[in-house]
């Protein structure tokens, strides 16, 4: 889903993964990022660990094949293809991904939208080619953009683009929805306790072999890779990052990011990062995107009307806005500035 070559993880894992610790662990190569399943082995023999992370792993490449905009024949590629000319039969977890992304454009006033792939084709971030588009582009390309112009009929199982050259993007959402079908799939093998980390998207569950909760580390926006500026213990619940740094590039010494306002057509900025925690990954994932695209004051004022959201935004000017159990944590300084 994403280029492998510019993705940084932004979450970090701290778990140690040694045999001796108790833990099972593997990584793959899927969605264009690295994805690591890590497994408590109370009660399982090495052949049912291995056989539940190849099954998390099969769910996982399903969302792939399905959703990615890399492969010219995945469902939703087909149905970007024939935007404007014809309904496209749609597998159900493409469905779902789209009602799920059309609830969040709905709650946030269209600030996400499933439908900016023009933009994201223009802008070209995180590729070599990336630049900023003429205004005209920008003019041009935005009437392409609304999640109403897309059409889902359940009864036939089809999704239909009314416009002509319209498409969808569903990298804000798939990887959270990646690691929650990944963790139904753990669950019904038997695991006890476990992490899908699709990135920076990470769904835990359960608990650590000696009982504790697993920890999860938050990328320093501004630091190198790996530095985190809080830990926070988890059970049983998703958390995704947002990031300026994740995807961009400069000119004229400004940052252009890889999340867009579908509203102007340009990059979002304010926000450095934006970290959610929820029940589900998909919710967090979308969420995270979500808040970034709104800006400091809007964000803010959103999350406080979302009890089910636990938020960590840090602003370009390095200051901390925080809700739920972020609230009063001890945050590491991130210093302002790009
Ligand atoms: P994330 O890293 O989860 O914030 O997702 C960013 C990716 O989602 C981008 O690389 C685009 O593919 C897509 N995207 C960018 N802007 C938006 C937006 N406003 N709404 C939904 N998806 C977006
Ligand atoms: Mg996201």
């Amino acid at each position: 889903m994403k280029k492998l070559l510019y993705l940084p993880i932004v979450l970090l894992l701290i778990a140690s993964c040694a045999r001796g610790n108790g833990l099972y662990t593997e990584t793959r190569v899927i969605m264009g990022t690295y994805i690591t399943i890590t497994l408590d082995r109370s009660g399982m023999t090495d052949d049912g660990l291995a056989k539940a992370a190849g099954d998390a792993f099969a769910r996982i490449t399903k969302v792939d094949n399905l959703m990615s905009t890399y492969k010219p024949m995945s469902n939703l590629s087909r149905i970007n293809t024939n935007s404007g000319i014809a309904p496209i039969l749609a597998d159900p977890e493409v469905i779902e991904n789209i009602d799920d992304a059309s609830y969040v454009s709905s709650l946030s006033g269209g600030a996400f939208d499933i439908t900016v792939g023009p933009l994201v084709n223009v802008w070209e971030i995180g590729s070599k080619k990336a630049h900023v588009p003429s205004p005209e582009t920008i003019k041009k390309t935005l009437p392409l953009v609304g999640w109403r112009g897309i059409v889902v009929d359940k009864k036939a199982g089809t999704v239909f683009l009314k416009k002509r050259g319209a498409s969808i993007d569903l990298g804000a959402i798939a990887k959270g929805y990646a690691s929650d079908r990944a963790v139904a799939a753990l669950l019904e093998d038997g695991i006890k306790g476990g992490i899908v980390a699709c990135a920076g998207d990470i769904k835990v569950f359960g608990k650590k072999p000696d009982g504790s909760a697993w920890s999860v580390g938050i990328q320093n926006p501004r630091g190198p890779e790996g530095s985190v500026i809080a830990k926070l213990p988890l059970t049983d619940m998703a958390i995704s990052t947002s990031g300026d740094y994740e995807r961009y590039f400069f000119n004229d010494g400004k940052r252009y990011c890889h999340i867009i306002d579908p509203h102007t057509g340009y990059p979002a900025s304010g926000l450095m990062s934006v970290t959610v925690l929820a029940k589900d990954s998909w919710l967090a994932d979308s969420m995270g995107t979500t808040l970034f695209v709104l800006g400091p004051a809007k964000a803010y004022a959103l999350a406080l009307k979302h009890p089910e959201l636990e938020v960590l935004m840090i602003t370009d000017s390095g200051k901390i806005l925080a809700t739920g159990r972020f609230k009063g944590m001890k945050i590491a300084p991130v210093p302002a500035g790009s």
